[in-house]
């Protein structure tokens, strides 16, 4: 029987009594990386069945010298041929793979008991939705999977029996403070009022409004608390993540979106919160370094360490929290809409930001451009219940072409 209880004890495997082999997707990326070093804490505990880097052959060469995969996969036989040539330098055995099947392959393979999902973008779906079929356990970093493909993700992960854990920083809080047993969607039975998401606001939180035209790249990938690749760094900058992020917990806790909420916080130390019936407010906190997420999902259920440094409450001077201002912040109002407008919205709300956010860091369009290249294509309409893998890749296509005209128009 297919369950719906994700979070149960019954899945939950009671220790890890044997070594979890896992594939890492993504591995040369910020999360990729931040993984390793959590698996490296732990070598008795974790083996590393295969990586993916996609284009960074130099730091895949050596993670696989340190890690010694059976596999490593890269985007195609340009990269594939780097990779070899860098491996047998080292003398390492690791056989290359290239190319969308691979990462398919390695996701999906029998000797593979856990997956994390740590490729940026839509480009991380079909890898993941495998994972999902085969059953296995899921550290699920890559959001983009869940705005373009959340229900269909869903429930062929429940449909398969795999265990769907989310090392995004606010996702992993609420999952930490949800009561044990919690069954998606079931709300009322837990007595939670409603899942309240923090966000730091970004660089440009208190930035005059008039200057906005001229942010750089460089401005924007700037992040003040977290360390992160530069696509979510933008996302976060616009706060189009928490946008995203919103569309994520819809689907992983089965919320409907009148009980998400979102609060500026910009300390970035409690990293996200559920609202109880009897007016308690239950928070996680922490330094801002997602090894402690990272480590939470992958040590279940033992808390294992991650390398992170302890909270020092004599260093917090204030912890503060604002309203989100649609003004200075349009993405998250886009991304409100389309969540609430359902359907394929959110497909094309990801493929039109995806685009929207390479062009600017390729100096194409201004940083106030992001917003107008995403409204563009969600005015062009999305259809609904779209639920098939094939017809949503079609649509992130054609928004992702339509994007591309508007980001011409914008030069
Ligand atoms: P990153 O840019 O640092 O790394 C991305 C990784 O994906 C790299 O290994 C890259 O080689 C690979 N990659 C890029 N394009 C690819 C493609 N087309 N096919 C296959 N592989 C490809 O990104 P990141 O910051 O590590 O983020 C990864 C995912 O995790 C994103 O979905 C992001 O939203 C999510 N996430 C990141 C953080 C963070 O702190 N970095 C926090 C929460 C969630
Ligand atoms: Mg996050």
């Amino acid at each position: 029987m297919p369950s719906e209880n994700l979070f149960s004890d019954g899945l939950y495997p009671k220790a890890i009594m044997t070594r979890h082999t896992l594939t890492v997707l993504g591995s040369t990326g910020s999360i990729g990386v931040s993984t390793l070093d959590v698996v490296a804490r732990h070598p008795e505990k974790f083996k590393i069945f295969a990586l993916a880097g996609h284009t960074q052959t130099v730091k895949l060469a050596e993670q696989c010298a340190a890690f010694c995969p059976e596999y490593a996969v890269v985007a195609d036989a340009v990269h594939a041929a780097e990779l070899e040539r860098l491996l047998a330098a080292k003398n390492c055995q690791t056989e290359v793979l290239y190319g969308a099947q691979a990462l398919i392959d390695i996701a999906s393979a029998d000797a593979v008991d856990g997956v994390m999902c740590a490729v940026v973008g839509a480009a991380g779906l079909p890898s993941a939705l495998a994972a999902a079929q085969k059953g296995k356990t899921i550290y699920l970093a890559n959001k983009e999977t869940l705005v373009v493909s959340g229900a269909l993700f869903m429930e062929t992960a429940a449909a398969n029996g795999a265990r769907v854990l989310p090392v995004d920083s606010e996702h992993n809080a609420v999952f930490q403070v949800l009561p044990q047993g919690f069954q998606r969607g079931r709300l009322n039975d837990y007595g939670i009022d409603s899942i309240v998401l923090t966000a730091s606001g970004g660089p440009f939180l208190d930035t005059d409004l008039a200057s906005f035209d001229g942010i750089t790249p460089a401005q924007a990938v700037k992040h003040p608390n977290w360390s992160m690749g530069r696509k979510i760094s933008v996302d976060s900058a616009t706060m189009m993540n928490k946008g995203l992020e919103l569309i994520e917990a819809h689907w992983l806790f089965g919320c409907p979106p009148e009980r998400l909420e979102t609060v500026i916080h910009p300390q970035s130390v409690i990293h996200s919160m559920v609202r109880y019936r009897d007016g308690s407010v239950l928070a996680q906190m922490g330094n801002p370094d997602m090894r402690t997420p990272i480590a939470y999902c992958l040590g279940l259920p033992e808390r294992i360490e991650s390398g992170v440094c302890a909270l020092d409450f004599g260093k917090l001077s204030a912890l503060t929290f604002r309203e989100p201002d649609f003004n200075r912040f349009p993405c998250l109002k886009l991304a409100y809409d389309a969540m609430h407008a359902g359907g394929s919205a959110p497909c094309v709300l990801n493929a039109a930001n995806e685009e929207a956010v390479a062009a600017f860091l390729d100096g194409k369009i201004r940083y106030t451009d992001i917003a107008r290249v995403v409204a563009h294509c969600l005015e062009q309409g999305f259809s609904d219940g779209l639920n098939d893998v094939e017809s949503l890749l079609i649509l992130d296509k054609e928004t992702r072409e339509a994007a591309r005209q508007r980001i011409a128009k914008a030069v």
